[in-house]
């Protein structure tokens, strides 16, 4: 495919202003909906063909999530679209002052395997409410769900405007040097500075959703029923191969034998297996092999087994660990739970610190004062306070990361500014004119203007 082509008539459409139009852009996401809706079962066999995920997980924690954002675009595209007034300061008068958003023009989008569907189609939906035109290229790890999405779009809507390009890393290396109005990203921080460099180039505006070592704080004061549930849910989810899953555990020490008892009862009744279809594949043998090889059996309490042919890998958790572990080198994004204990929390904070920007962090407390200590303390993209994972359900909350985890962020009208600039105006009638600011630039019209300033 001609990439250069293809965005000079993503730029020509862009310029025949039809997306400026919002009615447009509604049209467009009830579309979207109405395919995603016919199709469902042809997602559902493509993401099970990946990696084993069942229809409930996609519906839930993807489909679910697309219908969502769809709706809260179209219920409100309007209000965020509209004119923002402002004050005007003095020395402008008589004036008004207003914002208005606009689209950006051309976007690239490169989405991750993980979550192939949401990671893919949300900021896609973000882009047409902001009336941008969109070149999504989704992962070719989860090659049956690029295929779908590609089949999908591509028959329904027209390539100037919405269109999917498949392909792996040459593919993806040629798009990226084209020209775009704005870039969004989400895969790893590796990848993230590849795309960031590209960028660059053309000063492009880029927003970067990237992955990192999410940390879940237990403290003495939680209750330690609830957190565990909440806790497993989040990390064991999609086999932890999510973004915000809780990467690694910080347990205070005086609670660490409880916890892992009622951690590993939670794990064993939850019955985590691809038959009831309560759990999933590792996505392929490249990460298989990765988090075997980061089992280290001497620290295993729960589970510990895996079939390379099925690319199973039980439920696991590692306890004993220190942060100079392997496994807490880098983000493990798979099923396995590494807990470190703390005697005090201030160190527990620092080595926390010395680590990269986390995407999120969870605490689970009812203790207030450690909670706000952690909550400023330490820099994440989000989190949650008792729960993990739940706060990326919640578009009143941008999501994003910070630092090493990312730049920018979306969901909800944040998806919406993500995707558009905002025009700052000042518009004036013609009737009036105080003319000090003119030269010739007099003693009289300075000390007018400083005491004019001295008294507002
Ligand atoms: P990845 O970086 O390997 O791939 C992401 C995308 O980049 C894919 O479309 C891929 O084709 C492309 N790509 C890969 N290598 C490239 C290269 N050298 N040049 C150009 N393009 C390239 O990431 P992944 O394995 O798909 O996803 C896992 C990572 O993504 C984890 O770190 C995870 O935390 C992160 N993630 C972040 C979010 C978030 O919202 N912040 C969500 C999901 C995943």
């Amino acid at each position: 495919m001609n990439f250069e082509l293809l965005i000079q008539s993503q730029q020509t459409f862009f310029n025949s202003n039809k997306t400026k139009d919002i009615g447009f852009r509604k049209q467009q996401l009830e579309k979207l909906k109405h395919i995603i809706r016919q199709n469902e079962t042809l997602l559902y066999e493509a993401i099970y063909k990946d990696f084993k995920k069942s229809e409930f997980d996609t519906y839930t924690n993807e489909l679910f999530l697309l219908y969502s954002d769809i709706n809260t675009a179209i219920k409100n595209i309007d209000a965020w679209s509209a004119k923002k007034s402002v004050k005007t300061n003095f020395f402008n008068f008589p004036a008004s002052s207003y914002i208005i958003p606009e689209p950006l023009g051309t976007s690239l989008i490169i989405g991750a395997w993980n979550y192939p569907y949401q990671l893919s189609l949300a900021p896609a939906i973000a882009a047409i409410a902001a009336g941008n035109t969109v070149i999504l290229k989704p992962s070719e790890i989860a090659l049956n769900t690029s295929n779908a999405m590609a089949s999908i779009i591509n028959a329904n809507f027209s390539t100037e405007y919405f269109t999917v390009v498949e392909g792996g890393v040459a593919e993806t290396t040629e798009l990226l040097k084209q020209k775009y109005d704005k870039m969004f990203f989400t895969g790893s921080t590796s990848t993230g500075k590849i795309v960031y460099e590209a960028a660059a180039k053309h000063l492009t505006p880029v927003t970067l959703e990237l992955g990192g070592k999410s940390p879940a704080f237990i403290t003495k004061d939680c209750n330690l029923k609830q957190t565990v549930k909440r806790l497993v849910w989040g990390k064991f989810l999609n086999a932890g191969q999510t973004c915000i899953a809780p990467d690694y555990i910080v347990v205070d020490k005086r609670i660490e034998e409880d916890f892992i008892k009622v951690l590993k009862d939670c794990i064993a009744k939850s019955d985590y297996s691809f038959a009831n279809n309560n759990y999933v594949q590792i996505i392929n043998d490249k990460h298989f092999n990765r988090l075997v090889n980061l089992i280290d059996k001497t620290k295993v309490v729960f589970g510990g087994s895996s079939n390379s042919a099925e690319r199973y890998i039980e439920p696991t958790v590692l306890s004993g660990i220190s942060f100079a572990d392997e496994i807490m080198k880098e983000e493990i994004f798979g099923p396995l739970l590494p807990i470190i204990s703390y005697t005090n929390i201030d160190d527990a904070i620092a080595e926390v610190k010395k680590k990269q920007k986390p995407l999120s962090c969870y605490i689970f407390t009812d203790d207030t004062k450690i909670k706000n200590k952690i909550r400023s303390e330490i820099s994440f993209g989000g989190g949650c306070i008792n729960d993990s994972v739940m706060h990326i359900s919640n578009d009143n909350l941008p999501f994003g990361g910070v630092g090493a985890s990312g730049m920018g962020s979306y969901h909800g009208e944040a998806g919406f500014k993500t995707f558009s600039h905002y025009k700052s105006i000042m518009e004036k009638p013609f009737w009036f004119e105080p003319n000090f600011k003119y030269p010739p630039y007099t003693k009289r019209k300075l000390n007018l203007i400083k005491k004019l300033k001295s008294i507002i």
